[in-house]
């Protein structure tokens, strides 16, 4: 870094910490960001700090949001009586993707893991029981942790959870290969794995 003037290398050094991006392309956006005029470089900028102050997650779902109860929650054409259960915000957009579901979501933000010392409480799943105690409407819980070995303990646990409840709940099929991520998945996969999802 000792070569570049000294803004040059913070900017470097913040874009590398970035998932995907290496030194070379951190010092390729950062040069490119330079070239912008003013007005673009500085678009860039406010669009950081405006997504990082205005977005939250729901009270409902946890989906990542900019109103509460997010849009998906509010939107009245959505089935009330099935839930989706993902790991991630990210999992809900690749859902969302495949314009097939229609129901609501709930997103755990993570997976139990023993080995990392997260358990149950560490992720958002008190929130699912008080949803699903409260509300009369929900007859599925679809469980679409990714099919690795913590998103297949975390879906086995969660429909342990359930099963006094008497609601349905049901696991998505592996159209997607074992070891991999939802959010990789392409429409197509995504689709099968919905269809064949089985219950638990
Ligand atoms: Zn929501």
């Amino acid at each position: 870094m000792r070569y570049y003037a000294k803004p040059l290398g913070k900017l470097i050094g913040e874009l590398s910490k970035l998932p995907g991006i290496g030194g070379k392309t951190a010092q390729r956006l950062a040069f490119h960001i330079l070239s912008l005029p003013d007005s673009e470089a500085e678009a860039l900028a406010e669009a950081v700090v405006e997504a990082k102050h205005n977005m939250k997650y729901c009270s409902v779902c946890g989906n990542l949001t900019d109103t509460d109860p997010c849009a998906l929650c509010g939107d009245s054409t959505r089935s009330k009586n099935t839930i989706c259960v993902v790991e991630s915000p990210r999992d809900v957009f690749a859902m969302e993707r495949i314009k097939e579901y229609k129901g609501l979501y709930h997103v755990l933000h993570g997976v139990i893991s023993p080995m990392d010392g997260i358990g149950p409480d560490e992720i958002n799943l008190k929130s699912l029981i008080l949803r699903l105690q409260s509300d009369a409407e929900i007859s599925e819980v679809i469980l679409a942790t990714n099919p690795n070995i913590e998103g297949e303990a975390t879906a086995m646990y969660i429909a342990r959870l359930l099963k006094p409840s008497g609601i349905k709940v049901t696991r998505i099929a592996h159209g997607i290969p074992v070891g991999g991520d939802l959010e990789y998945a392409d429409e197509i996969t995504l689709l099968k794995a919905m269809e064949g999802r089985r219950e638990l």
